[in-house]
Order: C-alpha cells, then sequence, then structure tokens
C-alpha cells in the first residue's frame, strides 16, 4: 500500500472533525429515536427522552438548570436570539467589544447599540466599556473567547463593572469558541446567557444552545409550535441534539489532558514558526519576545489565549496567496475567521486591535483542536515556513 500523504487540518477554529463518540450516540438517534419528541405516544415519548438527556448533559457543562437550555440552530442563532431577544422584549442600548464575532457584533449594530474598543492584545478597554454603560443599558454581550486569535475574556471582571454602572442590564457570553478549552461552567458564572455551538468540540454543525438563566425573559426569534418553552419553536433536531452532548461530555471528560497536550503542541508550532520566519509576529502574547537565534523565545506568555490558538502575522505577505501554497501542501488553515464567500475579508478583530493593514493582510490561524496530531504538527513545521519563503523571492 503506497504511503498516505501528510495533512495538517490546522482550522479547528473553523470547525472540527466529528468526535466518534458524537457519532455514535447519532445513529440510534436516527434509526430508534425518530419519533416526534414534541408528540404524547411511547415513541414519541422515547424521543423526548433523549433530548432530555442531552439536555442534563449540557446544563451541567454550563453549570445551569436543564430548563435553563434553549436549544438551537447552532452558535449564530443563539447569539441572535440572546441580542434580538432581549432587545425586542426589553429596548434599551445594547454593548459589545468590536472584537465580538459578526453573529454578535452585527446584531448588536442592527440594534443601534454601543460597540468598545479593545486594547492591543483583543482584551476590552476596561475604561471605555465602563464608560459605555449607564442605566439605559439593557444587555452586555462579551464573548469569553476569540475567534482568530484566541484571546480569553474575564468574565467575573467585566460583570463586576456591568452590575457597578449598568445594574439592570443583563450578561451575555458568546462561549462558541471556548468550551473546548475553558470550563464554561466556572468561566461563564456570572453570565446570564451563555452561547454554544457543537461543531466547535466534535459535535455535528447546525446545533447549538442559549443557556439562559431562571428569570431571564427574552422575546423569541422563532415562533411556532412553542418548543423549548415557547423560547424557541421548531421540531427538535433530535440527533444533532444528541451527538452535541455527546461530544459534550467528551470534550468535559477529556478537556484537562487536551488542553496540556494541544497547548505544547501549540507552543511548539508558534515557537517554530517565529524563529524560522523572519519577521513574524505572534499575535496577542504576552511576556518577552527575544527570539534568540536557535528558537529560544524567552518567556513568551500565551496563558490569555486558548490551548489551541497559534496566530501571526507577516508583513509583506498576502495571506490569500500564502493559503493557496499551504493547500497545495495539504496544510488547511485560515487567515481571518470562515465567512459564507470564502473571501479574505480584512480582519475586523486585528483592526480594533491596532494591527496595521499590512501586516493583518499576512496574518495566518492556524487553529489546533482536540484531534491535532504531533505529525500534523511536523508537517506544518515543514511546510508553513518554506511557503513564506517562496512568496517573499516573488515579491
Ligand atoms: N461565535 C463564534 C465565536 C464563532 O467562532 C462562531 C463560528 O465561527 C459562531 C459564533 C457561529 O456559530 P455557528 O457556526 O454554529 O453558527
Amino acid at each position: 500500500m503506497a504511503p498516505t500523504e501528510p495533512i495538517a487540518y490546522l482550522d479547528n477554529a473553523a470547525t472540527t472533525r466529528v468526535r466518534p463518540e458524537a457519532i455514535a450516540a447519532m445513529i440510534p438517534a436516527m434509526e430508534a429515536s425518530y419519533a416526534n419528541p414534541s408528540g404524547a405516544h411511547a415513541l414519541a415519548r422515547e424521543a423526548r427522552r433523549a433530548v432530555d438527556d442531552a439536555r442534563d448533559v449540557l446544563a451541567e457543562a454550563l453549570g445551569c438548570g436543564p430548563g435553563d437550555i434553549v436549544f438551537t440552530a447552532g452558535g449564530t442563532e443563539a447569539d441572535n436570539l440572546a441580542v434580538f431577544g432581549v432587545h425586542q422584549r426589553h429596548g434599551g442600548v445594547i454593548v459589545c467589544p468590536a472584537t465580538e464575532h459578526h453573529a454578535v457584533l452585527h446584531a448588536v449594530e442592527h440594534c443601534g447599540g454601543r460597540v468598545v474598543g479593545v486594547d492591543s492584545m483583543g482584551v476590552v478597554d476596561l475604561d471605555a466599556f465602563s464608560d459605555a454603560l449607564d442605566p439605559s443599558v439593557t444587555l452586555v454581550s462579551v464573548m469569553l473567547a476569540n475567534n482568530e486569535t484566541g484571546v480569553i475574556h474575564d468574565l467575573d471582571q467585566i460583570a463586576a463593572i456591568v452590575r457597578d454602572r449598568a445594574p439592570g442590564a443583563l450578561f451575555h457570553t458568546d462561549a462558541v469558541q471556548a468550551f473546548q478549552w475553558v470550563d464554561v461552567a466556572a468561566a461563564a458564572a456570572s453570565a446570564d446567557m451563555i452561547s454554544l455551538s457543537a461543531h466547535k468540540f466534535g459535535g455535528p454543525k447546525g446545533v447549538g444552545v442559549l443557556a439562559v438563566r431562571e428569570g431571564v425573559t427574552l422575546a423569541p426569534q422563532l415562533i411556532g409550535g412553542g418548543q423549548e418553552r415557547d423560547r424557541r419553536s421548531g421540531t427538535h433536531n433530535t440527533p444533532g441534539i444528541v451527538g452535541m452532548a455527546a461530544a459534550a461530555a467528551a470534550t468535559v471528560r477529556t478537556r484537562t489532558r487536551t488542553v496540556l497536550e494541544v497547548g505544547a503542541m501549540r507552543d511548539r508550532l508558534a515557537d517554530g514558526l517565529c524563529a524560522t520566519i523572519d519577521g513574524a509576529i505572534e499575535t496577542a502574547v504576552g511576556g518577552r519576545d527575544d527570539r534568540p537565534a536557535g528558537g529560544d523565545r524567552g518567556n513568551v506568555d500565551r496563558s490569555n489565549k486558548v490551548a489551541g490558538s497559534c496566530h501571526i502575522c507577516v508583513d509583506g505577505v498576502e495571506s490569500e496567496a500564502l493559503l493557496f501554497l499551504l493547500e497545495e501542501e495539504r496544510v488547511y488553515a485560515s487567515a481571518a475567521s470562515s465567512c459564507a464567500s470564502g473571501a479574505q475579508d480584512p480582519s475586523h478583530v486585528l483592526a480594533a486591535m491596532g494591527v496595521s493593514r499590512a501586516m493583518a493582510r499576512g496574518s495566518l490561524r492556524l487553529s489546533l483542536g482536540y484531534a491535532t496530531t504531533e505529525a500534523e504538527i511536523d508537517h506544518a513545521l515543514a511546510v508553513v515556513p518554506e511557503a513564506f519563503a517562496r512568496l517573499r523571492a516573488f515579491a
């Protein structure tokens, strides 16, 4: 048999490989629990049990009650439900940082909300944030981890400012990119609402959760059969929900080890790239970056980022051409976040962090996941610097 050619799938922030546990759970949900979970007969009750078991798993993973879980068709719908649902029910002003995913940012802009700047590390500027809050604010939405840079927000610190400056406001967090790496139940304990998306942690696409804590009221965005206690109508996606719960359980069970193992691979990748690509700047890292010859980078501090995130910027290189060369060598990555057109729009996240247009044009996001292997990192380290060198030779 011919040896298979090495590949490196390093686009896990766009989506992850579906976990075997999720696939194993989804098959019986399609073959046996196929009845409508809202029905009254025995088969319907069996399907409802599968959905409710999944609800219990997700509630525990998010540190909320089973009745707080609202199943959605993914992270975008969960974010939209939080923003539009609060705005339609409570009016007022909605506030978010400039680095939010567009599912929050565009929704907040649509409601005429306030968008707050971030510092050069991509963390919300606490002074500007505090200034943007007043008693007219009904919702604050701050993501737990950023989808481009992996930067993590301290939600407790932010919630304390919200309580002080806008005591009546609800607090939502988009934890879509965090769940694989961070104990969301603990990190988002101060949030009134939490968004999740299954396909970012080994579940299927098109299914997610908005956790809405007891007492929080929202205007539903989908009305009809009154499912999810009237908060989100539509027949339940039983296989998707069951697969998401299996992926969440596997994620929680293995998270500590995954963070250690993947974090070490990410460090090897980031250090290796910065040591071999002239002018490469790692995005949003703290500490000293001495970069002495030989690849030792002093004490670069990545503790503010999720373990799977490696993001660099290089002046004088076009990401689009770079990604083309990488794909030829079976290294699959991205520049900014994925969008429907596949086009590389300039990153609103890097712009908000003050990264120059020239540097942002040469950005590369290599995102590792629970399934990433050392062989993939070896392959990326062999291919990526070479691709940069080829582009530079033509510049
Ligand atoms: N929020 C963040 C931070 C994301 O990274 C994404 C997906 O890229 C979403 C929301 C949207 O999730 P979905 O793809 O499930 O609609």
